[in-house]
């Protein structure tokens, strides 16, 4: 990839494709291409297409995907399966027929069987049940390895795949039922002390583990992908620790200085209690991650106040 290269960063308003964009323009790349979903709708096969042939972008970022956290996958299903399904079966065929050069997939941990051994290594895809609450989500992403996998066995397309932890940082979702957990509870505890409430409602029992990378971590890792490692394997990414629930929410306490109590309503899911990634494939490719979490969350938190606090009063 060179910095005059037609490099296509699609899902770039969303929080991975904009951490992306971010990083492309750092190392001086000068033909990043985007576009919005009402210029382009990544669902529609003739849209795709059209836009290939027109365009012929040398690398994609296919960052493109309808996301959200435990309530949102279980609630909208249906929409989880098609847009994903969509999106992902018209760029990686695009991708294919119009010549791209490269191509990275991004997944998501949660492809990896509910009661996975842990920490979970890449062979481990495929070999138990998986959680319900974001089944329809992972058999998408598990459908974009096996395609990527697929072109390449039978096209030799230099299409990668990387399967990223939990991911936070600038440009999240804050609506509380669509959410993730982290900007989910930095919202809750700063609503919570602006409204001097007495206590913040964490979900679940607080007992899951998450390990959690900032974005701008996996776009450094995104970047190193795509100009160093072309291989069929998938590429787990992620920090290789992580935390339960209960600490993570006093760690946001802390950091939001809220002097209030923390309420488990266990009434909603938990999900999966634990997806820690085995990071030793990454490790051997020779990337790690530089933002620890308290780091991270800091400068999420200033984000937050700077860019969406003003939204929620
Ligand atoms: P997951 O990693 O796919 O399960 O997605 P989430 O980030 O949405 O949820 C992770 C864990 O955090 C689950 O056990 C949730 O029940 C728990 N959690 C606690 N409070 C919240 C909250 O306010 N919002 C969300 N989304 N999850 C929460």
């Amino acid at each position: 990839m060179k910095k005059d290269s037609k490099i296509y960063v699609a899902g770039h308003r969303g929080m991975v494709g904009s951490a992306i964009v971010r990083r492309l323009q750092r190392e001086e790349c000068v033909n990043i291409i985007i576009r919005t979903s009402k210029e382009l709708d990544l669902r529609n096969q003739r849209e795709v297409e059209n836009f290939f042939q027109e365009i012929r972008p040398e690398y994609v970022f296919l960052a493109a995907a309808k996301v959200g956290g435990i309530l949102a996958n279980n609630t909208y299903r249906a929409e989880f399966l098609y847009d994903n399904l969509m999106i992902q079966s018209n760029v990686i065929h695009c991708a294919y027929k119009y010549g791209v050069k490269k191509l990275l997939f991004l997944g998501s941990s949660c492809i990896y069987p509910k009661m996975s051994p842990q920490p979970m290594k890449e062979e481990y895809l495929l070999s138990g049940y998986l959680e319900s609450t974001n089944e329809p989500y992972a058999i998408a992403k598990i459908t974009g390895i096996k395609m990527c996998e697929a072109y390449r066995a039978q096209y030799g397309c230099h299409f990668v795949s990387a399967m990223p932890t939990n991911l936070y940082g600038p440009n999240d979702n804050y609506d509380l039922n669509h959410s993730h957990v982290l900007p989910a509870l930095l919202r809750k505890f700063y609503e919570a002390k602006i409204n001097n409430q007495p206590n913040v409602v964490v979900w679940g029992t607080g007992k899951p583990r998450r390990e959690l990378m900032h974005v701008d971590d996996l776009a450094d890792a995104s970047l190193f992908l795509m100009q160093h490692y072309d291989g069929e394997k998938f590429v787990n990414m992620g920090t290789g620790k992580d935390i339960s629930i209960r600490e993570l929410a006093e760690l946001i306490k802390k950091i939001v200085c809220y002097k209030g109590e923390l309420f488990f309503d266990t009434s909603k899911p938990d999900g999966t209690p634990r997806k820690l990634l085995d990071l030793s494939y990454l490790y051997s490719l020779g990337w790690r991650h530089k933002i620890e979490l308290e780091e991270g969350l800091i400068h999420t938190y200033e984000d937050f106040l700077k860019n969406q606090a003003g939204k929620y009063f």
